[in-house]
């Protein structure tokens, strides 16, 4: 049975489901790009990202017939080009312990994916330690047991409300005397009061440098694929609050709206460390710009 329209890539939408015998050729004219550049933007690329790719399309090929397939492999193409410089696996360094400060609005997947992470890293032989950073949510913490339990990683936690530098300096303490390889630190993710979260997050690190200088040696932003443009200005923020280091993007199963990776990474450039593709422990995947592109244009 053919798929649902919305199931259809970008380019599929544009030319229908033609079969291949009779596949139309059509001439890349302002009309396609227009056509294309709505696309685009539908799926959440933005317009300047949007702009620039089928500007990048159209050279020395306006006004050409082109075949959906030759449109799709084109655009994948463009699309694999802006990916490839970002995909880039969380670096593992000597230092032991290597600090990894987990940043995001709650809700973005920061506790799931401090989960999976742990879990990869346990699968690899690391020793992991996570601090149940975000001391505010009672079931932040709980979730983060859980994961703690799933992975095999011991989970260290603090009384509700207390102070998260405080949790983040016996967790420092606590990696050193276990020789752990990974210190994983969750926080919180209260947008509504920005100075508050400035204040945590920046207190978090002087304490933890009182440790090691170097730490934290990543801090990554966590974002939910399906808040779309959203997760623009979200990078903003947050690069204000913390010196971010790489992303992780997580919900890329349930949304057609992956878009919005190529406009990070052609605005900011920051590396992709992973996707989030489900629920599950073993739901995170290294990110691959050529799959993605392939995904995306369909
Ligand atoms: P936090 O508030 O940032 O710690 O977010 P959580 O880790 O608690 O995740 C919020 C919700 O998103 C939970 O229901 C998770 O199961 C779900 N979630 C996290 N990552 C993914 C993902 O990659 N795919 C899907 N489908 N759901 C996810």
């Amino acid at each position: 049975p053919a798929p649902a329209p919305e199931k259809l890539g970008l380019v599929g939408r544009l030319f229908g489901r033609s079969a291949p015998a009779n596949e139309p050729r059509r001439e890349l004219d302002d009309e396609m790009l227009e056509s294309l550049e709505e696309l685009l933007i539908s799926a959440d690329m933005g317009v300047d990202t949007a702009l620039r790719v089928t500007a990048n399309m159209a050279e020395g090929r306006f006004g050409k017939k082109l075949s959906s397939r030759e449109i799709k492999e084109l655009l994948a193409s463009e699309i694999t080009r802006i990916m490839e410089p970002v995909a880039k696996p969380l670096p593992i360094y000597p230092k032991k312990p290597q600090v990894v400060l987990v940043v995001g609005v709650n809700g973005s997947g920061k506790t799931t994916t401090i989960g999976k992470l742990a879990s990869q890293f346990r699968a690899a032989g690391k020793n992991v330690v996570i601090a149940a950073g975000d001391t505010f949510r009672a079931a932040a913490v709980e979730q983060l047991q859980v994961w703690g339990e799933r992975a095999n990683v011991p989970v260290l936690t603090a009384p509700e409300g207390s102070d998260p530098a405080s949790l983040a300096f016996d967790a420092m303490t606590k990696a050193e005397e276990d020789g752990a390889d990974l210190l994983m630190i969750d926080t919180a993710g209260r947008l509504q009061n920005r100075a508050d979260l400035m204040e945590e997050l920046a207190k978090i690190v002087r304490v933890i440098r009182k440790k090691d200088p170097s730490a934290p040696h990543n801090t990554l932003l966590v974002l939910d694929a399906t808040t779309g443009q959203n997760a623009l200005n979200q990078v903003d923020t947050f690069q204000k609050l913390a010196d971010v280091s790489g992303l992780v993007m997580t919900k890329l199963d349930g949304t057609a709206k992956g878009g919005v990776l190529v406009a990070l990474a052609d605005r900011f450039g920051l590396p992709i460390h992973a996707i989030g593709v489900g629920e599950q422990i073993d739901d995170l995947d290294a990110f691959d710009p050529e799959e993605f592109a392939k995904a995306l244009t369909g």
